[in-house]
């Protein structure tokens, strides 16, 4: 499990997160689910370790995490805007954390392939970022994420620059990968249908706290106060 015990994090007198506690369930998919502002993309950095909480620990099993730098953490992240690198191809996108890794060539490629194989982006191994459409840039994005086999899979809005239909068929496919991969994954976003029908678990915030964690079910029919009960529900 990832648990976060206390966890605090201010941006000058900004307290964004305030003594949150957490846990997440191995190989489960959290979804973070608040209004603007209330701390979702501070968490997610915080387990990367892109960010330094300012009080309170974040442990992995019985690991604790937070101390540990960014890359040895085996946690990957994929934002919103997946930035890949434009003058690199595809196979060299999604393989360079193996290559800063100094992974064997060979294996390199394998694993390339087996991730380009799951993600059916085969035929855009040689082309370049630029000569993509933005759901296949996403792809590659989460085949970079993916290629690592992390054991925490962050995913911050992933789908929100995708139209409609893609956004749909993309869900259905985010499932599908967490399963494939045995990840825990916690995943943001705005939109409240992906989290209901995408998650194991929905994490409501507000004001850097934690106001209810459920089913998708228990969390819709059963809210646990009057501000998960007004928030679920309501469009955005
Ligand atoms: P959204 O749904 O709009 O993405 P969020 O719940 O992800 O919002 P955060 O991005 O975590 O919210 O931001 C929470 C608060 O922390 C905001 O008030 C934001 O202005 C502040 N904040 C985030 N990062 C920084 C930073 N690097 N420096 C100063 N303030 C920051």
């Amino acid at each position: 499990d990832v648990v976060m015990q206390g966890l605090s994090k201010s941006f000058g007198s900004n307290t964004v997160l305030k003594a949150l506690d957490l846990r997440v369930p191995s190989r489960q998919f959290v979804t973070l689910l608040g209004p603007s502002g209330c701390g979702k993309t501070t968490l997610l950095r915080l387990i990367a370790g892109l960010e330094k909480a300012t009080a309170g620990e974040i442990r992995f099993g019985d690991r604790r995490v937070d101390t540990l730098p960014p890359g040895d953490r085996n946690i990957a992240m994929v934002f919103q805007s997946y930035a890949l690198y434009p003058t690199m191809d595809v196979a060299r996108n999604i393989g360079y954390g193996l290559e800063v890794r100094r992974t064997p060539k060979a294996e390199k490629q394998e694993k390339v392939g087996a991730v380009a194989k799951v993600l059916e982006i085969l035929h855009l191994l040689g082309r370049k970022p630029k000569q993509l459409s933005g759901g296949q840039r996403q792809r590659v994005a989460l085949g970079r994420a993916m290629v690592r086999r992390p054991d925490i899979f962050l995913m911050d809005e992933p789908l929100s620059n995708l139209d409609a239909k893609l956004r749909a068929a993309m869900r259905g496919e985010l499932r599908r990968f967490h399963l494939d991969l045995g990840t825990t994954t916690v995943y943001v976003t705005h939109d409240q249908l992906e989290a209901m029908t995408m998650s194991d678990l929905v994490v409501v915030m507000n004001e850097g706290v934690v106001q209810q964690i459920g089913t998708p079910e228990d969390v819709y029919g059963k809210p646990a106060n009057l501000f998960v009960a007004g928030f679920i529900g309501t469009p955005p």
